[in-house]
């Protein structure tokens, strides 16, 4: 049974390939990239300035700064991926500065609070029998002099949530869950954000009822990730911080583009492809509207005068009318009074149609039993197409 952990469940949300990549297939990530590393030092720095603090030893803000350099650099290699190409490992370690003295100052002479764990695993339960296991590891707990405990994490990220996303966010309630069953004496507990590059703290507080429906949330949840046969890939801008993208139907082509010399990237098959496919599509797409103009005016000028065949010097239009019925939407009342009357006067058979698309969707989503689906498969077998959408990238390469 895996015991589940708040990025679980966070990857699984994000894209369900993913998830299946990381947790099922255990494909190994290609590359880390740059933000994680900076997170894995500035978080080591923090934990190794209150290691010293419960040691009674006060660091200066200079020498965190030089352990901090110190590990950048022991750590650094080139498989680190930078993804914002604008940008270099330099302006990278100089936001981790930033970060650390943001902290240092801000919290400096860090006496408000008494550490009890730095980077602390927290494993428990979310049912009583124990078959909900989470975990996790909590940057700092500290407990005040009024016996509040405290929840810290430390984000370098450089968005700043709302209050609201602040008071909704999963990860410190469920530490908070983990921290309640793990001492008995814990009454008010605060969860605190510090948001290190930005040099802001954000706190927030559960009720007990909130972090009982939390319980429920993730427990349904995680029945629903148990449950799952499909794991979709589901594009979005974390797609560019993806570990996983050499496995994802979604972004292999890049992948392979991008691992080929610059100057014969353009001469890759798919590449030349898209690019010959993308030209003609522009040009359709750039004569459609003056094609819909004319052809407005070429029905004006034969209806003026009563023209059904025109000529031109090498060829003739010929103008074919049908009436076409405006049938009012699905769901829409007209549709089901319409409906109604047909079915009453007993002409229902001779009008309706056979729907492909809704026959598909009883077919998929199983409500059909299995003599009535063999019966409809045979008659009416599947077969793939294929839409084409192009659509225009944000940046060359991306
Ligand atoms: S690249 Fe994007 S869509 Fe593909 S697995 Fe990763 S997150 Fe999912």
């Amino acid at each position: 049974m895996p015991v589940w952990s708040h990025s679980r469940l966070q990857t699984y949300e994000d894209c369900p390939l993913k998830y299946k990549s990381q947790y099922i297939d255990c494909l190994k990530p290609r590359e880390e990239n740059v933000e994680a590393f900076l997170g894995i030092r500035v978080h080591e720095t923090l934990a190794k300035l209150f290691r010293d603090l419960m040691m009674a030893r006060m660091p200066s803000v200079d020498d965190l700064l030089a352990q901090f350099r110190r590990s950048w650099q022991e750590n650094w290699n080139d498989a680190i991926r930078i993804t914002k190409a604008e940008y270099d490992s330099g302006d990278y370690l100089r936001v981790g500065e930033r970060c650390i003295s943001n902290f240092y100052r801000r919290n400096h002479p860090f006496d408000d609070a008494t550490t009890l764990a730095i980077e602390q695993r927290l494993d428990f339960a979310l049912d009583d029998e124990g078959r909900y296991r989470v975990q996790g590891y909590v940057d700092r707990i500290a407990r005040r002099p009024d016996g509040a405990y405290e929840i810290h994490d430390y984000k370098t990220s450089q968005h700043l949530p709302s209050q609201e996303e602040i008071d909704s966010d999963r990860q410190l309630a469920l530490y908070e869950i983990g921290l309640r069953q793990r001492w008995r004496d814990v009454n008010e507990v605060r969860l605190i954000w510090h948001y290190v590059a930005l040099d802001e703290t954000m706190a927030s507080q559960r009720a007990p009822e909130e972090l009982d429906s939390l319980q429920e949330a993730v427990i349904a949840l995680i029945d629903e990730i148990d449950a799952a046969l499909e794991f979709p890939p589901r594009e979005s801008s974390l797609c560019e911080w993806c570990g996983y993208q050499e496995h994802c139907p979604r972004r292999q082509h890049l992948v392979q583009i991008k691992q080929l010399p610059v100057d014969e990237q353009n001469l890759e098959d798919g590449v030349r492809l898209v690019d010959a496919y993308a030209e003609l599509a522009g040009r359709r797409d750039e004569v459609k509207d003056e094609l819909e103009s004319l052809k407005q005016k070429i029905i004006a000028y034969a209806a003026g005068r009563g023209f059904d065949v025109l000529f031109g010097s090498a060829h003739r239009l010929t103008l074919t009318r049908r009436s076409k019925l405006t049938l009012p939407g699905q769901g829409e009342p007209a549709r089901d009074a319409l409906e109604h009357i047909l079915r009453e006067r007993g002409v229902w058979d001779e009008v309706s149609q056979l729907s492909g698309s809704r026959l598909l969707r009883a077919l998929e989503s199983g409500e059909l039993d299995e003599p009535l689906r063999r019966a409809v498969l045979e008659r009416a077998p599947t077969h793939e197409t294929v839409l084409l959408r192009l659509s225009r990238l944000k940046e060359p390469g991306n």
